[in-house]
C-alpha cells in the first residue's frame, strides 16, 4: 500500500509497456532484441538479406505486375 506507482515506458521499438526498474535491464526497451533493432544491429542483417539478389528480383517482379 506505501510502495509509490512504478514508472512504466513504452518500448520504443514494439511500444510494449515497459516497468522502469531493475526487472527491466535492457529499458527503456522491453528485452534486448528491441535494443539491438534500435542500435541498427539487427537491421544489418536485415539488409544483409534484403541485398540477395534473389529477394530484389522478387521485390521488382511484384512491383511490375501492380
Ligand atoms: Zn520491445
Amino acid at each position: 500500500m506505501s510502495q509509490s506507482q512504478p514508472t512504466v515506458v513504452k518500448c520504443p521499438t514494439c511500444k510494449t509497456d515497459v516497468v522502469w526498474g531493475e526487472q527491466s535491464p535492457y529499458r527503456p526497451f522491453c528485452c534486448k532484441r528491441c535494443q539491438l533493432i534500435d542500435l541498427g544491429e539487427w537491421a544489418d542483417e536485415e539488409k544483409a538479406i534484403a541485398s540477395a539478389p534473389d529477394m530484389s528480383d522478387t521485390d521488382v517482379w511484384s512491383e511490375d505486375n501492380y
